[in-house]
């Protein structure tokens, strides 16, 4: 079935001008959809599960705002309680109130966490807590994983998954080499690897950071007995063992992954999702860690805007809304039921595909699976997943428009929008088989 053609044009225009005043014309490079080919959608409005688009085109989202949705878009909540919180002001630059609520909550929630530091964005909370890792063990090595990414600071642009490696970039330049010479890379799920680095690197390496479900090399869950054996290796070599939770952070569970796999990392890095849309990140962990960060301790790190009331009451009332009982049950139907019928039409159209879920994250390969690292996602078919993007827009499903990012579902994804969108899929693998 070929689906009518999407109007576009106020989009196009728009974009059009945006590439003359802004590189890329866009404020982060995913958004231009140069891996899955043609232009991108401008919007206008998000509400719920749906985003309408400058020409009027409605859209059922799988980014979510690249996380943050996890209750729908403007949930009606959220939005009074920032219309409330806005009349006191948009930031103070001294202590509010606020920031005690969304710490002790997060404190509450998070396994790892015994203390928070607010910050703007996940970037921010990886850079920091790179420092704080160096910090506490005076040393100055770490070890990332192929695919991950931990936001865009020089130290960890290496091998750092979907936005480098859909623009081809392995690397950046700007990045000094003396930089990068500390980050130490191994294949994730490759326990030999990392122990083979603290082998040759005796008494060097502060700490290792990873996503413990990666969402930036498509969607790659962790082997059982990965993450153990990284909490293990870390302990017995005095390095620190860092999660990188801005993806997974309140998606996987109301704790985490670290909740839901029942490891507790060291550290823990937080954004998205804490922020309920508007930018926050979070670093947090062991008390006496977390005693280094000045003022309480000589690690400097400071931020004009952090903690400002907007943020913390976005923050807030998102996760009041997923502490209610039932969230998480209701997101892994959700989800399950999604990749159940990706599976499905992709299967019936004859292709190739692995995919899975874990509660409100998604991801599909278009290969035979499994896909245990960023090597192995790279078997998936790039070019036929371009097509695939296409058909689904013009079908009115927004996907990531990266073969190498995961999907997000909310709790305002109905069965009828699952459906709609399983038989977008169904047409659309057809189309491009
Ligand atoms: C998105 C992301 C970041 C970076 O967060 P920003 O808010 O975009 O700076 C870091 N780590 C992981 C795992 C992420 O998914």
């Amino acid at each position: 079935m070929t689906a009518p053609a999407l109007n576009t044009s106020h989009s196009q225009a728009i974009f059009g001008a945006a590439q003359a005043l802004m590189p890329g014309g866009v404020s982060s490079p995913v958004r231009a959809f140069k891996s899955v080919g043609g232009q991108p959608i401008v919007f206008d409005r998000v509400k719920g599960p749906y985003a309408w688009d400058v020409d009027g085109n409605k859209y059922i989202d799988y980014i979510g705002s690249w996380g943050p949705a996890i209750c729908g878009h403007a949930h009606p909540e959220v939005i009074a309680a920032l219309q409330e919180a806005i009349e006191k002001g948009t930031s103070f630059g001294a202590p509010c109130a606020l920031e005690n609520t969304l710490a002790e909550m997060v404190i509450d929630a998070v396994p790892s966490v015994e203390m928070v530091r607010f910050v703007n964005s996940g970037t921010e909370a990886c850079m920091a807590v790179l420092r704080l890792i160096r910090a506490y063990t005076g040393r100055d090595k770490v070890i990332k994983f192929e695919g991950c990414y931990h936001g865009h600071a020089d130290m960890f642009l290496v091998k750092a998954g979907s936005g480098v490696a859909t623009l081809g970039l392995p690397d950046s330049p700007g990045v000094p080499r003396s930089t990068t010479a500390n980050t130490l890379t191994a294949p994730y799920n490759d326990l030999e690897a990392v122990k083979a680095l603290f082998a040759e690197n005796p008494d060097a390496i502060s700490g290792v950071i990873l996503e413990p479900i990666v969402g930036n090399a498509g969607f790659i869950q962790p082997e059982p007995g990965f993450l153990e054996g990284l909490r293990e290796l870390t302990k017995e070599n005095g390095a620190l063992l860092v999660f990188d939770e801005v993806m997974t952070g309140f998606r996987i569970s109301y704790g985490g992954a670290q909740a839901h796999f029942g490891v507790t990392p060291d550290l823990t890095t937080m954004g998205k999702v804490i922020g309920g849309g508007l930018p926050v990140g979070a670093y947090g962990g062991r008390a006496d860690i977390m005693g280094m960060v000045a003022p309480a301790g000589p690690m400097y790190q400071a931020g004009t805007l952090s903690g400002n009331p907007l943020a913390m009451t976005a923050g807030i009332k998102t996760l009041e809304l997923l502490k209610q009982p039932g969230t998480y049950e209701k997101l892994t139907a959700t989800t399950q039921k999604l990749v159940a019928g990706i599976k499905d039409a992709a299967q019936s159209a004859g292709m190739p595909i692995t995919a899975a879920s874990v509660s409100a994250m998604f991801g599909f390969f278009l290969c035979e699976g499994p896909v245990r690292n960023f090597e192995e996602a790279k078997s998936t078919d790039s070019e036929r997943f371009g097509k695939l993007h296409r058909s689904m827009l013009e079908r009115g499903i927004y996907l990531a428009p990266s073969a190498f990012e995961a999907g997000f579902t909310s709790l305002a994804h109905s069965d009828a929008d699952i459906e709609a969108t399983i038989n977008a899929f169904r047409e659309s693998f057809a189309a491009v088989a």
